[in-house]
């Protein structure tokens, strides 16, 4: 039978990119909700995003009892000294928006050149086994940051970043390209080789 993972994310997005990955290893993904886990929220207070993808895979694994597997991720630009990092999803405030965080990285970058416009985009994945094993992948995906939002697709900083050895912003890729060289696919790549290393 299955090993029953839970996801402590609700994104279905996420949760399939991810279970394509751990279904070769006889593992099926059900969500949090499905798992019978309160709808507490988790505070997001580490300082990086392996505290927080801990922090959140560990908490709900303690409410279920069953292996659990959370994701962190955010962007880091250089010349912000990393930010907005963890803060990615509430740069703006906590009452802040997609828009409103790319309109406050802008701001912030007004008159950079180019050059100094590097950044990275970072995903933590981690499981937490209810015998205390805890696996951790971390994926990195780089790029620089532009000056004008282009594109429509994917989500948050997606149409201000272009991946290294692109012309394209990640709002302008298709799906399928933009998972094949994105942050939480390399964490994924990762996080295979670690069950491989325990099959
Ligand atoms: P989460 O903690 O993984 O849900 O994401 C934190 C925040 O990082 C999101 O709200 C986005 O602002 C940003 N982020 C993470 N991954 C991506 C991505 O693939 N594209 C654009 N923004 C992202």
């Amino acid at each position: 039978m299955d090993k029953v993972i839970v996801a402590a994310s609700r994104n279905k997005h996420k949760i399939e990119e991810i279970e394509a990955i751990t279904k070769k290893f006889g593992m099926s993904i059900i969500s949090r909700d499905e798992a019978g886990v309160p709808p507490v929220e988790i505070v997001e207070d580490g300082e990086t995003f392996e505290e927080n993808s801990f922090k959140k895979a560990d908490e709900i694994m303690k409410l279920c009892g069953k292996i659990t597997l959370a994701d962190d991720s955010g962007l880091m630009v250089d010349y912000l000294c990393g930010a907005p990092g963890v803060y990615s999803a509430r740069f703006a405030g906590e009452d802040g928006n997609d828009e409103k965080n790319n309109d406050k990285l802008l701001k912030l970058l007004d008159g950079v050149p180019a050059k100094e416009r590097t950044a990275k985009f970072v995903s933590v994945i981690t499981m937490v086994y209810p015998d205390g094993t805890v696996l951790s992948a971390r994926g990195e995906c780089p790029g620089r940051i532009i000056t004008v939002p282009t594109g429509d697709g994917g989500f948050g900083y997606d149409p201000l970043f272009v991946p290294e050895g692109y012309d394209k912003t990640f709002a302008q890729l298709t799906p399928e390209e933009k998972n094949a060289i994105s942050h939480r696919a390399a964490a994924l790549v990762e996080l295979e080789k670690l069950l491989e290393a325990r099959a």
